[in-house]
């Protein structure tokens, strides 16, 4: 596994790869889990080269503290990215991703940008989106693996990746989950253990079969501050606060089936 910190020697890097060589990449923050390892995985099963990067895209954080303090554990994913045989992981500087001080951004109006998370975190998916297509100009993957546990994030990248005639396809893999069904997720290791018991409500509530109304109010009765329950394109989708914590999760609506 080779570790490249700068966008020269990476673009070194990527321009001695044959082009009949497929790529597969998976875009993460770090502080990786089983969730992020499954996208590994997937890339390296369905590719030659399979390409990861960690970059904490400070542009798609809502709070500055959230941020600052968001897990930086690169000793332990180094472990994770070498099991699963990741074959570069890209580590690049905020200075040389902003080098234009985000004065340009994808700005997107499209309709899954204005429900739920477009809602309740403002500038969100302007950021991710920015820092996404950076990314993918810069690995230019073949195939490019991204999380259903961020149901939107996959939509609006796909559709991102239409409009500017990105030459990728858009993968979208299930959401991995702990027994319990708690969506692995990097927040879920800020839970004190009485809310990560709260935390594992969640998932059991969005598949009750219940109405939305009933969903929430089960969840307000476990303790979570409830930003949404929404059906949309025939998923439940739910987000919640617990202290100072935020999950998300969406499962397939499966009331009417
Ligand atoms: P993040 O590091 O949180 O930006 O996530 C990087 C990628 O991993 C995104 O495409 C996420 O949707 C995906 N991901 C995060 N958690 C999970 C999970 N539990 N199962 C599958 N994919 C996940």
């Amino acid at each position: 596994m080779e570790v490249i910190r700068t966008v020269e020697s990476w673009k070194k890097m990527r321009s001695s790869f044959p082009a009949s060589k497929s790529i597969g990449y998976v875009a993460t923050m770090g502080n990786l889990h089983s969730g992020h390892e499954s996208l590994f995985l997937r890339s390296k099963r369905e590719n030659e080269i399979s390409i990861a990067s960690l970059f904490i895209n400070p542009t798609q954080f809502n709070e500055r503290i959230d941020y600052e303090k968001y897990p930086r554990t690169e000793e332990d994913d180094f472990e994770i990215l070498k099991r699963a045989k990741v074959d570069y992981v890209l580590i690049p500087l905020r200075e040389e991703i902003y080098h234009d001080e985000y004065s340009f951004k994808v700005h997107t109006t499209h309709p899954v940008s204005q429900v739920m998370e477009g809602v309740f975190r403002p500038g969100h998916f302007d950021g991710m989106l920015t820092v996404v297509l950076k990314l993918l100009m810069l690995v230019r993957p073949k195939n490019a693996y991204f999380g259903e546990k961020d149901y939107q994030q996959l939509l609006l990248i796909r559709e991102m990746a239409q409009a500017y005639f990105l030459d990728v396809n858009i993968i979208g893999c299930e959401t991995i989950r702990e027994q319990s069904g708690l969506a692995l997720s990097s927040r879920n290791n800020l839970l004190t253990k009485d809310a990560k018991l709260s935390a594992e409500k969640v998932n059991k509530a969005l598949r009750s079969r219940t109405s939305l109304n009933e969903i929430k109010d089960s969840l307000v009765r476990c303790g979570f501050e409830v930003e949404y329950v929404e059906r949309f394109m025939e998923r439940i989708f739910v987000a919640v606060k617990i202290g100072n914590v935020r999950l998300i999760d969406n499962v397939v609506d499966k009331s009417e089936l």
